[in-house]
């Protein structure tokens, strides 16, 4: 085992993203999703759209988004809860 090949891949990225916007990681893994925020466009994008996301969901509270909300932010609420319900 050699520490230099703990890359995070984009796939373990996303699966600990709500950890780390949850502020539950440990050091070492937000380490590590910051580092992968800085060389990865995608990810990173994804990161400021999950944090704008939960960020109106914290607004709103547990109740789900009106009628009239987009579908993809109501599928990435679902999501979000799903995740957070597990
Ligand atoms: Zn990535």
């Amino acid at each position: 085992m050699s520490a230099d090949v703990e890359h995070l891949t984009c796939r373990e990225f996303v699966e600990i993203l709500t950890d780390y916007l949850d502020g539950a990681l440990a050091p070492a893994e937000r380490a590590d999703v910051e580092r992968h925020l800085v060389i990865c466009r995608g990810c990173s994008n994804y990161t400021e759209q999950m944090r704008s996301t939960i960020g109106l969901l914290s607004r709103l509270g547990s109740e789900p988004p009106q009628t009239g909300a987009p579908a993809p932010l109501l599928a990435m609420f679902r999501a979000w809860q799903a995740e957070r319900a597990g």
